[in-house]
């Protein structure tokens, strides 16, 4: 029998992965996983085919998310998790990411055509999959690479659209405490994502003062000694232990669907199935 596994972070062309849900479901199956969850940037629409798909499939699906969240000034991503995907809360976060992302869209377009670089509805069109709910910087640097103004998705993220260079815009995002405070409403539980990537240590040392209720400790393609300071982490604060790759599909080509995944008995405590043992 095959060890259960479930990968736990994970992107559709709902946000800025190149697999449809119903794409990203069978591949799971393919790839001999158990459970998966599906956390696209600021939206949950990848579930209305990824819940009959998980279905048909024999696949347990986990509701989730991966929320921009902003703490002094700095980005941060918080993955929710066991929601209730027909949360009114939720879906209003959701929506106003949607219109924020919209914004910030037009915005970085303005910056690229006086640099010279116009693009039309029509180049993003050909980068993305139908209409993402959540249209991402990612998207940008593809159409980019497609009209031959930079030579590689990362060149577009390093002279234009990456923090701090000239095209990159700013602007607000929700804070961490209430996106926190959403995911609970919602009935979800709320954790830290990647914090393999969080390069200042005091917002790390500020974020382990959050009301979250778990930590990413197994990621991407960090090896089992590089996760050891965040399964110490959720052991000493008694917080759920999570792990996904963080698969994009084509756009992140050297990380595969199943990279980090958890077990069998992490996957239930998110998903409150075993909730009558306790
Ligand atoms: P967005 O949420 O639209 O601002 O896009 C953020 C995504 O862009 C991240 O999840 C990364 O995948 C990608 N990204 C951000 N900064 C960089 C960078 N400097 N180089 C490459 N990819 C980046
Ligand atoms: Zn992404
Ligand atoms: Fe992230
Ligand atoms: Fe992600």
């Amino acid at each position: 029998m095959t060890p259960f596994r479930a990968d736990l972070h994970t992107h559709t062309t709902c946000s800025d992965g190149t697999y449809s849900p119903i794409e990203l479901v069978e591949l799971a199956v393919a790839s001999g996983l158990s459970g998966l969850s599906i956390t696209d940037h600021d939206t949950i629409a990848a579930y209305a085919e990824a819940v009959p798909a998980a279905l048909k499939n024999n696949i347990l699906l986990l509701p989730g998310v991966e929320f921009s969240a902003a703490h002094q000034n700095e980005t941060v991503h918080i993955l929710g998790y066991g929601f209730n995907l027909n949360s009114p809360d939720i879906q209003s976060l959701c929506n106003k990411h949607q219109e924020r992302r919209t914004k910030r869209l037009q915005a970085i377009l303005e910056l690229l055509h006086k640099k010279r670089m116009p693009l039309d509805p029509s180049d993003l069109a050909s980068v993305t999959s139908g209409h993402p709910a959540s249209i991402g910087r990612p998207h940008i640097a593809l159409a980019m690479v497609a009209k031959g103004y930079v030579s590689s998705f990362q060149q577009a993220f390093d002279l234009y659209i990456g923090e701090g260079a000239c095209c990159y815009i700013r602007d607000p995002l929700f804070s961490v405490e209430e996106t926190i405070a959403t995911l609970h409403q919602g009935g979800g539980v709320a954790v830290i994502a990647h914090p393999h990537l969080i390069k200042n240590p005091r917002l790390l040392e500020q974020l382990l003062l959050f009301n979250f209720d778990g930590i990413e400790g197994y990621y991407g393609n960090f090896s089992l000694l590089d996760n050891q300071r965040w399964l110490k982490i959720a052991h000493q604060k008694k917080w759920l232990l999570t792990g996904g790759s963080d698969f994009h599909g084509k756009i992140k080509p050297t990380l595969p669907l199943g990279r980090s995944w958890v077990n069998r008995e992490r996957f239930d405590l998110l998903s409150g199935y075993h909730a009558h043992l306790h």
